[in-house]
């Protein structure tokens, strides 16, 4: 690639103060919070508009330069880092809010606005959103739809991004088109349904980790605040009472008003499953009514209630509270993934019986929460790189392994660091059709290039 030659191409896009392809610049781009291995962009571009986006993908199509999309950079299965020498798109100034309609309850977003600052504003109102993750004041909308992420905010209730939330999606496409979903590509009607027009074509771009189009502004559903929240914190006896609680989140009264539902073992005392539930209501003897039931339920499983100052800590700060989850070293996320509420114990098994019995590591504990239907459970640790590094990668690779062999469908896909060799060596109809929709969207690869999807699998 004639490096020179691709910036000034794009400073004629975008200016001479928003590209840059300075190694000194780029190497804040070359990582991101997991150990996967350093890669360097060969520039970084921060585009202001759905147009400037465009007229990048037309420059990246005809040079065959892969372009990556950067949102908060919270994600941390290798889903952004330039796989290949190419340009990265960083969305940053992609940050308003563009409308708040509080009579359709929309609101719609350009993608790097950050669930912080919308969760701001709808509060000033007395609105808020459906679900969020807890990855910190960074994440943004664009980041956490494009990978449909969720939890543990509103989960429970309203499932991950895009399940209930999304209406419609503006997206630029690989070759440079800008198309809408929804009711937003009828030009006459508005941005208020998602599902019309035929198929749903928002879904095919949630989650897909910006293979199939760059998301340049969306529009989610927002509802009122609720006037009664309250938490509860719970040990119970033993999994099998966690996995009870877990139907009855669920099916008996469930979704209808927990807002998330969280368990949490630590290492060093596998056998205490703590469990952190967030009820909420209108109306307070709705609210009493709720937190009664699941009181008793908990307590007929033989639970123990306990303080609720952590998980009033816990879901309070999922917005802001990256500092303290960092303060005992580097995060790490692995053996994770969405599975049936039954088979959580699948996970556990895995975490106590390998982790802590066979190999003794004892820093990494074992969490869940409840969504519709199901969890997605994970292993987390914090470790002091670089002497910790290359042996928790072997590790969680093998762990990673053991895990999706079974009843388990993987969280993140990202790319050769990531979970992207173990998704590849499933040959599925589901990952043909996907390579079949990147090939058709997408026929030079440029969107993206080796993230969820490698070259070699695309010829
Ligand atoms: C402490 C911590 C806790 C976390 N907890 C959770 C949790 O509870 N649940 C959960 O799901 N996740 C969690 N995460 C992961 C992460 O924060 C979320 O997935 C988050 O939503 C990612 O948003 P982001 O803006 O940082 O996206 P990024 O990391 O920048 O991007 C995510 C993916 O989307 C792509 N992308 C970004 N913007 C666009 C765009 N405009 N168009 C197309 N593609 C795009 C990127 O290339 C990448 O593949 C956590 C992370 C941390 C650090």
């Amino acid at each position: 690639m004639d490096i020179q030659k691709i910036t000034g191409l794009l400073e004629d896009i975008v200016g001479e103060k928003r590209v840059t392809d300075k190694d000194f610049d780029i190497v804040a781009y070359s990582r991101d919070l997991s150990p996967a291995k350093q890669k360097m962009a060969t520039h970084i571009v921060m585009p202001e508009s759905s147009e400037e986006i465009q007229q990048i993908l037309k420059i990246a199509n005809e040079h065959d330069v892969p372009i990556y999309l950067r949102g908060g950079g919270t994600s941390h299965w290798d889903a952004f880092l330039a796989q290949e020498p190419g340009i990265m798109l960083d969305l940053a100034l992609m940050n308003e809010i563009i409308e708040i309609d509080e009579r359709d309850l929309t609101v719609t977003v350009q993608p790097n606005c950050t669930w912080a600052k919308l969760d701001a504003a709808l509060q000033e109102i007395g609105l808020t959103y459906l679900c969020s993750e807890a990855g910190g004041p960074a994440m943004t909308i664009g980041g956490s739809v494009m990978k449909a992420g969720g939890g543990p905010r509103g989960t429970a209730k309203f499932g991950f991004h895009g399940h209930r939330d999304i209406v419609t999606l503006e997206m630029v496409l690989p070759n440079g088109d800008i198309v809408h979903t929804g009711s937003a590509a009828w030009p006459s009607a508005g941005k208020f349904k998602r599902q019309c027009l035929g198929p749903d074509l928002a879904g095919m771009f949630i989650g897909a980790e910006g293979i199939l189009g760059v998301c340049t502004e969306l529009t989610l559903r927002i509802r009122p605040s609720s006037d009664y929240e309250e938490r509860i914190m719970a040990v119970m006896p033993t999994l099998d009472e966690v996995i009870e609680l877990g139907h009855f989140v669920n099916r008996l009264v469930g979704d209808e008003y927990l807002q998330g539902f969280y368990l949490w073992v630590e290492p060093t005392a596998p056998e205490t499953f703590v469990v952190m539930a967030d009820i909420f209501a209108y109306e307070k003897k709705i609210m009493d009514l709720r937190k009664k039931k699941l009181i008793a339920k908990i307590e007929d499983l033989g639970g123990e209630i306990g303080d609720p100052a952590p998980a009033n800590d816990y879901f309070d700060r999922i917005l802001t509270g990256l500092t303290d989850i960092f303060a005992a070293g580097v995060w790490h996320f692995f053996g994770s993934g969405s599975c049936r509420i039954d088979d959580i114990g699948f996970l556990y098994n895995i975490w106590k019986q390998e982790l802590i019995e066979k190999r003794g590591y004892t820093k990494a504990g074992f969490g869940g929460q409840v969504l519709p239907r199901d969890w997605l459970a994970f292993m987390v640790t914090n470790y002091q790189e670089p002497e910790e590094w290359d042996e928790l990668v072997e590790m969680a690779d093998d762990i990673n392994e053991m895990v999706l062999e079974g009843p388990v469908v993987p969280y993140g896909i990202g790319g050769r660091d990531g979970l992207r060799p173990f998704v590849a060596e499933r040959d599925t109809g589901y990952y043909r059709l996907l390579k079949t929709l990147k090939k058709t969207l997408d026929p030079n690869n440029i969107l993206q290039r080796g993230i969820f999807i490698s070259e070699e699998e695309l010829q």
